[in-house]
């Protein structure tokens, strides 16, 4: 097992990565906190293959669990599901000594983090990412949200987790695609900050390495969020072909996946700075080969005036001007800060389909 510490201003704290931990998550949480009442956060699917495990494992070690289960899928990423759980806590009669456990993907840990943060002012809270895209990503950092309407995770907190547990061996009932979206998290951390990560995925050898795989990308998580917890400036780099990807989830009605929308972002954002000659080297033939690799998506399937518009509504925008990630070599990455005005030309760049 490896243990990466994270240190942040908000909260310090461990995150484990190994396999069969889920098993003995009770011991694992024992040796941090003493028993108290967990609400255990899990979507039907995840619920199904180990819900019980966990549960017990709790119970065993003097937990006292109630479980909250919803529906799988971003549209449950809401207020109405947020404000559920919270009643749900409340009648439960959760004080501020208990704890919010979210066991699943990155939906599970954005939504019952959000519940963690605003209950009583902020409850402790633990994440048992299930997904490969929260154990490298979401799980770590302490984002937590919810979407509106108008767009996604508009509506959220900075609460750190105060442990995160990932049993590696709950990848292996993923499908395909859903490893595939976690996948595209990992290209984007080779992509802005280890050009020797890349060159793996690009080998294809990560997928036979993982509990390494996603050490690696905690680590240089861990390293950004404890020199910009808030996301002022060095973490915007984690945005990577996420403006782009949070404005094509917005118009696929969230029926496109967070990763694959991240990785049709990433190549319109590599497209457009280089075509603009932002960048010190050619990197776009070989991401978007690393992509196809994965079976990820590369086209974006959507004209650019809905792009336009559905990107303008991005957290990233600040007053006239948005912040744009664009790589500048394999490995590096640098913040563009775009007026608004020219976001639609820098769109239209990165739409050109020619390769
Ligand atoms: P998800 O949580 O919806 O999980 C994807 C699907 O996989 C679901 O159907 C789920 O039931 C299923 N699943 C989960 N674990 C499984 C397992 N072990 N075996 C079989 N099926 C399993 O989606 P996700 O891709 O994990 O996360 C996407 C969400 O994460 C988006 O809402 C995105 O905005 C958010 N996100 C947050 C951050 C952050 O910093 N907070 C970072 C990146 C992404």
């Amino acid at each position: 097992m490896q243990t990466v510490k994270i240190a942040c201003a908000q909260k310090s704290y461990d995150v484990l990565i190994g396999s069969g931990l889920l098993k003995n998550a009770g011991e694992i949480l024992r040796d941090y906190f003493p028993p108290c009442s967990a609400v255990l956060v899990t979507d039907d699917n995840v619920n199904a293959l180990y819900g019980e495990t966990v549960e017990f494992s709790l119970t065993c070690s003097g937990f006292n669990v109630c479980k909250f289960v919803f529906k799988n899928g971003e549209h449950a990423k809401n207020l109405s599901v947020f404000t559920k759980l919270l009643e749900f806590m409340a009648h439960n009669a959760l004080t501020r000594s208990d704890m919010v456990i979210a066991l699943g993907g990155g939906v599970t840990g954005d939504l019952a983090g959000f519940a963690a943060s605003s209950y009583m002012r902020g409850i402790r809270f633990v994440q048992m990412p299930t997904t490969l895209l929260a154990a490298v990503d979401s799980s770590v950092g302490g984002k937590t949200g919810v979407n509106l309407d108008a767009g996604k995770n508009l509506a959220g907190a900075f609460w750190q987790p105060s442990l995160v547990v990932c049993d590696c061996e709950t990848l292996n009932t993923l499908r395909d695609e859903v490893l595939a979206d976690g996948i595209a998290e990992v290209i984007k951390y080779g992509m802005i900050k280890d050009r020797a990560l890349f060159e793996r995925l690009e080998t294809g050898k990560c997928l036979n390495e993982m509990e390494a795989c996603i050490t690696r990308c905690v680590e240089i998580k861990g390293d950004v969020v404890e020199k910009d917890e808030f996301d002022n400036g060095e973490r915007q780099l984690l945005n990577f072909g996420h403006t782009l990807a949070h404005a094509i989830e917005k118009l696929s009605g969230y029926e496109l996946s967070h990763g694959h929308a991240v990785a049709v972002g990433m190549v319109m954002v590599t497209r457009a700075a280089e075509s603009m000659n932002l960048t010190k080297e050619i990197c776009l033939g070989r991401l978007i080969q690393t992509l196809n690799k994965y079976a990820l998506h590369v086209k974006c399937p959507y004209e650019l005036s809905d792009l336009t518009n559905a990107a303008l509504g991005d957290k990233k925008r600040a007053g006239s001007v948005i912040n744009l990630i664009i790589p500048l070599k394999i490995g590096e990455a640098g913040i563009l800060k775009l007026p608004v005005t020219e976001l639609e030309s820098f769109i239209e760049c990165g739409l050109h389909r020619e390769d």
